[in-house]
């Protein structure tokens, strides 16, 4: 049986086929070129299933979508203050190519437009034999789980009418923003953006990003949790260039397009996106890929503002229990993801019906993840437990609070869900 979500991509490449407005990018002969009827849209769920509809096999060049990544891979080389104190991270609201620099630092703007985006390149460390172009490469193909190469010929177009991002390099070589040599900049900066891809690399290099920076496929950590949320905040809020504004408002989702005529969008925790279509609009985004997204995060409610049902509570039930041994013990049966929201019910339980017997137990067989604010409270709420005499045992099989102990950093106990079984048999 064919998918139906390969039915729903099929359809949104039908329905959007009258979208012919826009051209393809005049100023680099190669893609000015391209065929502009070709459309492609590509989707990744957080494990790893690719699922492509339209021109999936077409090859295309990556351009301004490699900007995020190259970031990331300045931010893993460097760390994220030094790279903050070269690139800002404010939406310019100027067109991709023009000579953003913050007034008061002198920094490019934001990494996703170009005075920025070739700064980040010459920040990308060369490793022995291996130039940043290569390092590049090799984490695209991470990424994309398939070798990736640059198209040559896409590469010496655009270097051949390079005059706008040398012009730009010069200038910020010349405003002590960019200390790297400006032509090796521009020419290792020109070869990242002519790396070739498909729908299908780039929706599981942007479901690495919704992963929080694990390929879903092989597991890999390729960013670091705190790089990948800030990347992500980036391409919110920067990555549609002057449209940006309006394409969070429409479509709400982190995404980031280049001039060949792909877009990339994540949905964090969900899935990875990827749409392809040559002709441009006015702010250097693909027509069609734009109508492909929105339609995209119509049908499935992907705006990232969409306020979701607030998470059930993380108290599935009270029990109060008798145990062999005579003694009476209070179980706390727990559920779900622990957050502010779904563990304040709990709190909230303790504090109003303390429990009334000394020894507490919370059962957290059920509980999937515990986020770091939940660990905090729970902590809190145990150091108070504690110091008016009670007994507090922790059931813990999935290990999501490993090494438990309350606010003054004293350890809890833990039990096996065998061990309580039989206990209270
Ligand atoms: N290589 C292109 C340039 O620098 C990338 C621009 C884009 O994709 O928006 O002009």
């Amino acid at each position: 049986m064919r998918s139906p979500i390969l039915d729903y991509l099929d359809s949104i490449i039908a329905t959007t086929e009258h979208v012919d407005s826009g051209s393809t990018a005049d100023y680099i002969p190669e893609l000015a070129a391209a065929d502009p009827t070709r459309a492609a849209i590509a989707l990744c769920t957080s494990n790893g299933t690719v699922y492509a509809s339209g021109d999936a096999d077409h090859e295309f060049s990556i351009q301004s979508m490699s900007k995020p990544f190259a970031y990331a891979l300045a931010i893993e080389d460097h760390g994220l203050e030094y790279v903050l104190d070269r690139i800002g991270v404010e939406p310019s609201g100027d067109a991709f190519n023009e000579l953003s620099l913050d007034p008061e630092t002198g920094k490019p703007r934001n990494p996703m437009i170009n005075a920025g985006a070739i700064t980040t390149h010459s920040l990308i460390n060369s490793e022995g034999e291996k130039t940043a172009v290569d390092r590049m490469l090799e984490y695209f193909g991470d990424l994309a789980d398939r070798p990736i190469r640059v198209d040559e010929a896409v590469a010496n177009s655009e270097l051949a009418t390079a005059h706008r991002n040398l012009g730009l390099a010069y200038l910020l070589h010349g405003s002590g923003a960019l200390p790297a040599d400006p032509t090796e900049s521009v020419t290792g900066y020109i070869r990242q953006c002519a790396a070739s891809v498909t729908v299908s690399d780039l929706a599981l290099m942007a479901a690495t990003l919704a992963n929080g920076g694990v390929q879903p496929k092989t597991g890999k950590q390729l960013l670091c949790r705190r790089t990948n949320r800030h990347l992500l905040s980036v391409m919110a809020s920067c990555g549609m260039y002057d449209a940006a504004g309006n394409w969070l408002t429409t479509v709400g989702i982190p995404a980031k397009s280049g001039v060949a005529g792909g877009i990339i969008g994540v949905l964090p925790g969900q899935i990875g996106v990827a749409v392809f279509s040559p002709r441009l609009d006015a702010h250097g985004n693909s027509a069609r890929g734009v109508a492909m997204m929105e339609l995209l995060s119509e049908d499935m409610g992907l705006h990232l503002m969409e306020a979701t049902r607030p998470s059930r509570s993380s108290l599935r039930e009270t029990q109060l229990v008798s145990l062999v041994d005579g003694t009476e013990a209070t179980i706390y049966v727990l559920q779900g993801d622990l957050v502010l929201s779904s563990i304040e019910s709990l709190v909230q339980e303790i504090v109003t019906h303390p429990p009334r017997t000394d020894l507490v137990v919370f059962d957290m067989s059920r509980v999937d993840e515990v986020m770091p604010v939940a660990e905090r409270t729970s902590s809190e709420t145990a150091a108070k437990l504690i110091e008016e005499g009670y007994r507090i045992i922790v059931v813990d099989p999935e290990g999501t609070v490993e090494n438990f102990a309350d606010s003054h950093g004293r350890t809890i106990e833990r039990w096996t869900p065998e061990q309580l079984s039989d206990a209270v048999r």
